[in-house]
């Protein structure tokens, strides 16, 4: 990847940022981050990292919930972030149902085409950080390098063992923060010359 692209990281929402329901997260009340997770971002964003949300919301096409309810969590998202100083450039969502056959319901990659051609965004490298498996292989497909949390489903899934090759696992967001941020400052320190005396 070249030195001038800014770097991103692509997040799953539920069971990565916030806590996952089988029944659905249809209200803002619902929407609990888990713990670390907000915190997480903003470690990444100030280590230069810009994040991005990719999400599948069948919960719309289902009816279970409106736009506007959607909007209000990611306020809820955002206003969270900015107490701790951190961001999400954006929450890119499916709100189709898998009869739809659409193409940005993950597993297929259409999401992550429209976070690249939005943000002139060379996929290849970038980091994406999912619970289930159609989250890795979304990512995978335009050649994202996958990592799997073990909140939300990712202990079901890292237990099904078909996780595409590479598949790095953390505990958390936050786990997987610091070791993103850690492996940059042990690249930096490595790449860069000694300090030398006046
Ligand atoms: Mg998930
Ligand atoms: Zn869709």
């Amino acid at each position: 990847m070249p030195q001038s692209q800014p770097r991103f990281v692509i997040l799953d929402r539920d069971g990565v940022v916030n806590l996952d329901s089988d029944h659905f997260i249809k209200t803002p009340d619902e929407w609990v981050p888990i713990a670390g997770s907000l915190e997480a971002i903003a470690a990444l964003n100030q280590a230069g990292y810009r994040v991005v949300i990719a999400s599948n919301q069948s919960g719309i096409g289902r009816g279970l919930f409106e736009m506007s309810a959607l909007n209000a969590m990611h306020e809820k998202l955002y206003k969270g972030l900015a107490n701790l100083g951190g961001r999400v450039e954006a929450v890119f969502f499916c709100p189709h149902t898998a009869a739809d056959n659409c193409d940005c319901r993950k597993p297929k990659s259409g999401l992550f085409e429209q976070i690249g051609e939005r943000f002139g965004l060379e996929l290849r490298g970038v980091p994406v950080v999912g619970d289930s498996l159609r989250d890795l292989e979304a990512g995978v497909a335009v050649g994202c390098i996958p990592h799997l949390v073990l909140t939300g489903k990712g202990v079901k899934t890292r237990d099904k063992g078909t996780l595409p090759a590479g598949t790095r696992i953390h505990d958390d967001l936050a786990a997987f923060a610091r070791w993103l941020i850690a492996g940059d400052g042990a690249h930096k320190a490595l790449s860069s010359p000694a300090p030398s005396a006046p």
